[in-house]
């Protein structure tokens, strides 16, 4: 993806922006859009931000420019606003030229890491209820934001896009990083720093102690430029390199601080209420039911995810994980854990869709599923049966997160009256 229309080549320590400002400290993250950087501003002391660095072809930049309107409208739309701060502040944008073509550059506040990394963290084990309860009110507060003075349908909530807010400590430490790599005189070729990363580079400190072996990072990551990446070789000893420099001069580990707040990031594949960009939006396990029978979309598709996101949050598995088999397609095995979670989907939801004369009968049935085959498992009942928890929680939860899965988008709870749920009483207001 390093290509004439790709990615920028980007070196750290490099200067990008009007009149030079920003200096590039180290990678972020990444997207099929975009690598997003590390930066410090050099026009003011001590001041760090995220930019993120879009591809350079022409559907890239026509796709950022409306990511642009977009995130505008979120920051000017009303600064007093509740729910306001829990939109990812972007600050400006500009261009940069590479050799591989312009590319858009879009300047926000710098955040840490995302709620995947929570849910890691946790081993996939899920985290407190006091602590999801938190996080799923100020995501909620952001969408009403987001859906109420704002008019945009976020599309694609899931923990990836949820970032966590860092403090000064944490940036400067991140900032140390780098400078304690550079004392240590660990080696990385600038190809490798772009491939990779410095982020994943101190994860490699992290996972160490799972002993997760280098070519196991070296596939799980998604990142498309690693699978280019020929030197294997290279990349062991790099490891075993970084591990021993950890271990001998103590470097400590990233930490995140304790007093969560949270964020709604990437606009990148966000819509106007009446002017869409996509007729399937979201990510599979987030999708919402009338998206899968493409029927209308609006702001309930983004309270449905967040439900998916609560339980998720709480168990560290999905609330749905589709999968096509031999004889059933994704979106028929889907339906079918909806309509098994559900115990049913009234017939005049079922047939709303485009796609539904496809995987219903005119009756409203599932076609290739028959009810013989079907195991009606409440939400309540999965917590007890499955995950131990006891009753009168199991039922908090499911009452919550069945008022934001509920089939009928009118019915469906919004994010405002979502908040005045029981599951959400004697949440602090953050
Ligand atoms: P894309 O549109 O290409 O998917 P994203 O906006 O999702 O790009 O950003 C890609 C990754 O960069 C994110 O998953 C996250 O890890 C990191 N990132 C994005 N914005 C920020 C930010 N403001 N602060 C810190 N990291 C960020
Ligand atoms: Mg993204």
């Amino acid at each position: 993806d390093y290509c004439p229309g790709g990615y920028m080549p980007v070196s750290i320590g490099q200067t990008i922006g009007p009149d030079d400002r920003y200096q590039i400290i180290r990678k972020l993250g990444w997207g099929h859009f975009s690598t997003v950087w590390l930066c410090e501003d050099l026009a003011e002391s001590q001041a760090y931000y995220a930019i993120k660095i879009v591809k350079s072809a022409n559907n890239f930049k026509t796709v950022a420019l409306d990511e642009i309107k977009l995130l505008k409208c979120a920051k000017e739309k009303d600064h007093d606003a509740i729910g306001y701060d829990k939109i990812v502040l972007f600050l400006d944008y500009f261009t940069a030229t590479s050799l591989y073509g312009d590319h858009l550059c879009l300047t926000f506040e710098l955040m840490g890491p995302s709620l995947l990394n929570l849910i890691i963290q946790s081993n996939y084990q899920g985290l407190e209820q006091e602590g999801v309860k938190n996080i799923i009110k100020q995501i909620l507060l952001g969408l009403m934001y987001l859906h109420e003075k704002c008019r945009i349908v976020h599309t694609d909530i899931k923990p990836e896009n949820i970032l966590i807010a860092v403090k000064e400590p944490y940036i400067r430490n991140m900032v140390d990083h780098v400078n304690r790599f550079n004392e240590l005189g660990v080696q990385m070729p600038k190809t490798y720093v772009n491939a990779m990363g410095w982020n994943e580079a101190v994860e490699l400190y992290d996972q160490s102690h799972e002993e997760a072996s280098s070519s196991n990072i070296y596939t799980n990551r998604l990142d498309p430029r690693m699978t280019s990446c020929p030197n294997k070789t290279y990349l062991n000893d790099f490891s075993k390199a970084i591990k021993s420099k950890f271990e001998n001069r103590s470097l400590s580990p990233l930490f995140v601080d304790p007093g969560i707040q949270v964020k709604i990031a990437d606009l990148g594949n966000s819509c106007w209420e009446n002017h869409h960009f996509a007729e399937v939006i979201q990510t599979l396990q987030y999708r919402a039911l009338e998206v899968i029978i493409e029927s209308e979309y609006s702001f309930p598709a983004d309270i449905w995810s967040v439900a998916c996101l609560a339980f998720e949050l709480s168990t560290g598995d999905f609330l749905f994980n589709p999968q096509a088999t031999d004889h059933l397609s994704c979106p028929e095995d889907h339906l079918g854990l909806i309509w098994e979670l559900l115990d049913g989907l009234p017939p005049y939801i079922a047939l709303s869709g485009r796609k539904s004369s496809e995987y219903f009968t005119s009756s409203g049935s599932l076609k290739r599923i028959s009810s013989e085959n079907m195991k009606i498992w409440k939400v309540e009942d999965v917590l007890v049966d499955k995950y131990q928890w006891k009753r009168v929680d199991a039922i908090l939860l499911a009452d919550f997160i069945e008022s934001l899965i509920e089939p009928d988008q009118d019915l469906r709870a919004t994010a405002s009256t979502a908040l005045t749920k029981k599951w959400l009483d004697a949440v602090d207001n953050q």
